[in-house]
């Protein structure tokens, strides 16, 4: 529920910016990231940061090396790096006392990082709490680097850990935000801070449970951060701040054509984002559509380039045509056969039951007379899923798919797309098709060396110049 009385009596509500890996990946981009913040400063702006470009791969892939049982010197050596590229970054930025507690906290991290890793070592059983605390050095350097830059900068900065904001379960690598805990923690850690003229700063994708332990909301999760916090504050609108201008018809990096989308609808963004859009985490439009909020994605390497404008009208009901194509690697296919399943009631929902048992999600679902095909992007617990399913019948597994989706409220409401985009989609061997319930996605399972060519045709077919 919206708390009309939110804004403390100060005008409207704050304004939420996160910026991304790339737009904090060095000193030239924490400058920008200044300018963008100064540029809005009257309009009581939170910041929100991810670590800086690379960072938590890194750290992640030294996890997995502490599973081999030691620490070596190569791993030391390469803490040391990562530490020192924080340094570098931060001495080209900050000065005085605020570059003094940028470096008291490299010297912290120096310290824990090589000891969390000999526990992770030494303590199997103990590793994903402590791969949390390992990865949240990421987001805890860079925000403390950013709130030195801005107050170097002029800007009355305020670092605030972000495990004092995100309240979450304790499934760490992909903890479940506890909603109202984090209202109420966010409001208490921020609001003061803003009232105060001050510019907030916290990472992203951070948390801690109930019981005090760091967690993390899944990688790329500081769009969802961005979300929560800008939710609990009943912000005026959240800006997510990347390296691309703003939502595109199709990732740029596999098609060169793509152009940036005005306007969505959160339906159509959240779909795109569900269904592997990288530019949002899959999670991030819910705690702005529960408030109402906009969201804009921008581009922080051209500020004044297009950007995105996420809400609940998106382009009107004028808008013609497909919004963009998106997809998704990694796809594993499950097939449940079973001659029993003709007029079974129920047989349905034990299927469903089985995968909803281990939390894993399906994506997308078809059905036939005899069997049921489905797709999940979570294998990790899949085996476990799929011993119940075999209670109900031959099951098949079969991984190295992807999804391409294509997204738009008009293929709702205007008759003959989904003609077009089955046409531009016939050279390819679909393996699996699903239009989904919001009647705003249709959906495709094909091999994943065939997921670029796919998207490529369906934005030439659907969404090049003259195609709409
Ligand atoms: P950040 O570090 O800012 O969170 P990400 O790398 O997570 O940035 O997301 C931005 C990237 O998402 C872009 O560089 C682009 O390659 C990719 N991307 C995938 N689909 C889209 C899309 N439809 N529009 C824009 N970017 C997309
Ligand atoms: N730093 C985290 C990641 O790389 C979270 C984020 O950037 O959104 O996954
Ligand atoms: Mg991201």
């Amino acid at each position: 529920m919206r708390d009309e009385n939110a804004a403390t009596g100060a005008g409207a509500g704050p304004l939420v910016m996160k910026f991304g890996g790339t737009s904090v990946q060095n000193a030239e981009a924490i400058g920008r990231l200044s300018a963008i913040v100064r540029g809005h400063a009257t309009r009581r702006p939170v910041v929100v940061v991810s670590a800086l470009s690379k960072v938590t791969d890194e750290l992640s892939a030294l996890a997995r090396l502490a599973d081999g049982g030691e620490v070596t010197r190569e791993m030391e050596g390469r803490v040391s790096a990562l530490v020192d590229r924080h340094g570098r970054e931060a001495d080209r930025l900050a000065r005085g006392e605020a570059l003094d507690r940028v470096h008291a906290e490299l010297a912290a991290a120096l310290r824990e990082i090589p000891l969390l890793l000999e526990m992770m070592a030494m303590h199997p059983g103990t590793r994903r709490p402590l791969r949390d605390e390992l990865l949240s050095w990421g987001e805890r350097l860079s925000s403390h680097i950013v709130a030195a830059a801005l107050r170097t900068d002029g800007l009355p900065s305020r670092w605030v850990d972000a495990r004092q904001c995100i309240r979450t379960s304790e499934e760490h690598g992909r903890a479940e935000p506890d909603l109202d805990a984090t209202r109420a923690a966010c409001r208490a850690a921020l609001l003061p801070a803003v009232d105060a003229g001050e510019v907030p700063v916290t990472g992203g994708f951070i948390g801690a449970a109930a019981n005090g332990a760091t967690t993390t909301l899944g990688r790329g999760g500081s769009d969802f951060s961005a979300t929560l916090v800008g939710a609990s504050l009943d912000a005026a609108e959240i800006q997510i701040w990347t390296d691309v201008s703003g939502f595109m018809t199709a990732d740029p990096r596999v098609v060169g054509a793509a152009r940036s989308i005005p306007r969505l609808t959160y339906d159509e963004a959240a779909e795109l984002a569900y269904f592997g859009a990288k530019v949002l985490h899959p999670r991030t439009l819910h705690p702005a559509v529960e408030g109402g909020i906009p969201v804009r994605v921008c581009n922080s390497m051209a500020p004044d380039s297009a950007s995105t404008l996420i809400d609940a009208a998106g382009a009107g009901p004028g808008a013609a045509g497909i919004k963009a194509v998106a997809h998704k690697n990694g796809i594993t296919i499950v097939r449940i056969t079973s001659a029993r399943m003709l007029g079974a009631s129920g047989f349905l929902r034990a299927i469903f039951e089985a995968f909803d048992r281990y939390g894993i999600a399906v994506d997308v679902v078809a059905t036939s007379e005899v069997s049921v095909s489905l797709t999940v992007d979570d294998t990790e617990r899949l085996e476990r899923a799929v011993r119940d399913l075999r209670a109900l019948g031959q099951v098949d597994v079969e991984g190295g798919y992807a999804i391409v989706c294509v997204v738009g409220e008009a293929l709702r409401t205007t008759p003959g797309i989904a003609a077009r985009v089955f046409g531009a989609m016939s050279r390819i061997n679909v393996a699996l098709i699903s239009q989904g319930a919001s009647g705003i996605n249709l959906t495709f399972a094909v091999h994943e060396h065939d997921a670029a060519p796919a998207v490529r045709l369906l934005h030439a077919e659907c969404l090049q110049p003259g195609s709409n």
